[in-house]
């Protein structure tokens, strides 16, 4: 039987094999490895694309996320508000920087932070805001950008995986104080290894983002503030460079495979779909669909040789990791009940249509609606 992956970075790797391999010997050859030309050639390509003035390479999602913080200078006994359903990371870069976590529920329809609950968990301690664009969809940034505004807060949007989604027209990581992104390889847009990288408007910001990456040094070994290690890999870079011209084609093809996902899996059992906002574009990084049958559907899919993912099985508060944080269950009722119904179907750039059918056929086997 042949499987079908959720991800399948074989399929976009052969297309780019002509281009890639070249551009990493001629790395090879020059022995740039770090903070080399195509690290600056990248952001900015990365930074046209993002439409914002600065792009600061680093070494992964979560150092672009830690590093925006330490930038904004939050400290120990700062507050920071982070959605309940995210990955870990989303998180982890608060408590990383000895700042304190404070999880707001998510929209049942959307997926994405419920806005309105944000200003129940302000205090006086909170210093940012921290937006998923969660699945590829933006985050309602209007509400949430007023609210900021309103008590003072930073906005720092989590845009790893959301590579050129438009909200209201404008590109996610150029509407809060700072946007981070991942190019972790099954990202809409990932390297061959870690990557990651900060947008923003602010000269400041950048600067001293520049100088956080690389150990706190204006120029080489003169250290004018306490800095770290998180470069962007010119390999990496290098690569990221050559797919960020193919990622336009590769969203859209996204979105038309998950519009054809929704055609053929509209009534199907009890599966529910996340609701587009018409504010923004949706570039499916995740297709997820929701049942109360959720486990045994993706044994049924797993047993048909077909690979699903769920995203996320445990909200921040239900974590061990998080114990700490004395959630407890119910508080955030919407996050937990997605976390038992998500179920995230293959998705990437190259699914055929015979690969769609092959899945929702067989999903449509497990509610037995074969003539549906
Ligand atoms: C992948 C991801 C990250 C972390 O990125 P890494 O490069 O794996 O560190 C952070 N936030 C979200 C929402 C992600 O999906």
């Amino acid at each position: 039987m042949i499987k079908i992956p959720f991800v399948d970075l074989q399929a976009q790797h052969r297309a780019l094999r002509a281009e890639i391999e070249p551009a990493m010997q001629a790395i090879i050859t020059d022995c740039n490895f770090i903070l080399g030309a195509p690290v600056v050639e990248f952001e900015n390509a990365f930074a046209r694309f993002v439409e914002v003035k600065h792009a600061v390479g680093v070494g992964n999602g979560l150092d672009a996320l830690r590093l925006s913080l330490e930038a904004l200078d939050i400290c120990p006994g700062d507050e920071v508000i982070v959605p309940a359903n995210t990955y870990i990371a989303t998180a982890l870069a608060v408590t990383q920087c000895k700042a304190n976590v404070r999880l707001v529920d998510c929209d049942a329809a959307t997926l994405e932070l419920d806005a309105g609950l944000l200003e129940k968990v302000i205090t006086p301690k909170t210093k940012a805001i921290i937006p998923v664009h969660l699945t590829g969809q933006a985050a309602d940034m209007d509400p949430i950008l007023a609210i900021a505004k309103q008590h003072k807060l930073h906005v720092i949007e989590d845009a790893a995986q959301a590579h050129g989604t438009l909200y209201k027209k404008r590109p996610c990581g150029s509407i809060g104080t700072m946007g981070c992104f991942s190019f972790y390889p099954g990202k809409n847009l990932g390297g061959c290894g870690d990557g990651g990288l900060i947008t923003t408007n602010d000269d400041k910001l950048a600067e001293r983002l520049r100088s956080l990456r690389n150990y706190g040094q204006r120029v080489k070994y003169e250290h004018v503030e306490l800095g770290g290690n998180s470069r962007l890999d010119t390999l990496q870079a290098a690569i990221l460079s050559i797919k960020l011209r193919k990622l336009p084609d590769w969203n859209e093809a996204r979105y038309r495979h998950a519009q054809r996902y929704r055609e053929l899996l509209k009534g199907v059992g009890d599966l529910e779909f996340q609701t587009e906002n018409p504010d923004s574009t949706h570039i499916y990084h995740l297709f997820i669909v929701q049942s109360l049958q959720r486990d045994q559907l993706q044994r049924h899919l797993t047993a048909a040789g077909i690979e699903t993912g769920i995203h996320y099985p445990i909200p921040i508060h239900r974590q061990a990791a998080y114990k700490d944080l004395n959630y407890s269950l119910g508080m955030f009722p919407v996050a937990e009940r997605l976390a038992g119904r998500m179920l995230s179907l293959p998705m990437f750039p190259e699914l055929t249509e015979a690969q769609i059918t092959r899945v929702t056929d067989s999903i449509r086997e497990y509610f037995g609606d074969n003539n549906g």
